[in-house]
């Protein structure tokens, strides 16, 4: 039998020791600093995921700022709002939820994020850091999994992981993340050839592609340990699982596995900037 790499479980664990902390940290500030989500434009997923960000908040008494821009908003005026949020002392952490309307250089947006806010690890500096084991925040879904890997004592030394999707946002990061703790990475995307032949020597896979059930479990060596990022309409993500307890040492479950660490990376890293401030 397969482990099942369960985030709710753990998310919901760590939620408890955040609270203890917030209060911790409310009492010496006077006051609960905030996490700011920008929402840009009206997509449904977006407005989904902003608000389950700010009930997360609330669970463990931070308090939270949504600042709502049309889509019609520029880079120019999306950045002057970035930089009042980066001068607000009551703000500790700034999340600009993705994807921001076509037309919006995201990337820009993302860089003008102060780094010592940015606790969805966007910012090029900031993936920099993390890239060369500085400390530094981390993007938000790739410290999930890793958090999830460490809490279940999965071996990573030595071990082969393949990465499936190059995205600044998961796949980049979760492969020098994976690096950084002594795998040896192999990074595949949409123009990679030979994809099953790949899969079939890693023993940890990470499917960020973004397409329901891509990945299929007789692509896969018995014992590999499978990390599904996808979100896929269906509640289903981009490996499909339906064998997977047959052939996988560990898995995460979709739901209910890299979703809600995602979240909660966010949040314990939103408490740690929030521990600098009674600091300075
Ligand atoms: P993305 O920006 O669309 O990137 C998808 C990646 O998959 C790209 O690098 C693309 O390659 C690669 N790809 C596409 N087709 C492929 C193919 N046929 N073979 C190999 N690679 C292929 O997506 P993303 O933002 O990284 O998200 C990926 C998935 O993770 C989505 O399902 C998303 O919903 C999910 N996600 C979940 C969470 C969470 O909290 N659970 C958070 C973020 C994302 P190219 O670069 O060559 O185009």
């Amino acid at each position: 039998m397969a482990i099942i790499l369960d985030g709710k479980s753990l998310a919901l664990a760590v939620e408890e020791e955040l609270k203890v902390e917030v209060e911790r940290i409310k009492v010496k500030l006077g006051f609960a600093p905030a996490l700011a989500t920008i929402l840009v434009g009206d997509d449904m997923a977006s407005v989904t995921y902003v608000n389950m960000k700010a009930k997360a908040c609330a669970r463990v008494g931070l308090d939270s700022k949504i600042v709502k821009l049309l889509s019609t908003t520029t880079t120019e005026e999306l950045i002057k709002e970035i930089n009042k949020l980066n001068n607000d002392n009551s703000v500790c952490g700034i999340l600009l939820q993705h994807p921001v309307p076509r037309g919006i250089d995201e990337r820009a947006c993302f860089d003008a994020i102060d780094v010592d806010k940015d606790v969805d690890g966007v910012n090029s500096q900031t993936f920099g850091k993390m890239s060369m084991g500085e400390e530094s925040y981390y993007s938000a879904t790739p410290y999930g999994i890793m958090r999830l890997l460490k809490h279940y004592n999965i071996d990573l030394v030595g071990k082969h992981a393949v990465v499936v999707g190059r995205s600044a946002i998961l796949g980049k990061p979760i492969a020098m993340m994976l690096l950084g703790a002594d795998c040896t990475v192999t990074i595949c995307h949409s123009k990679t050839n030979n994809l099953e032949a790949i899969l079939r020597t890693a023993d940890i896979v990470v499917g960020a592609v973004g397409r329901a059930k891509f990945i299929k479990s007789e692509w896969l060596k018995p014992g590999v340990v499978v990390v599904d990022a996808g979100y896929n309409e269906g509640n289903v993500g981009d490996v499909d699982l339906d064998n997977i307890d047959s052939i996988a040492s560990a898995y995460t479950p979709v739901p209910g596995g890299v979703g809600p660490m995602t979240i909660n990376s966010l949040i314990l890293q939103t408490v740690n900037a929030a521990s600098k401030l009674i600091q300075k």
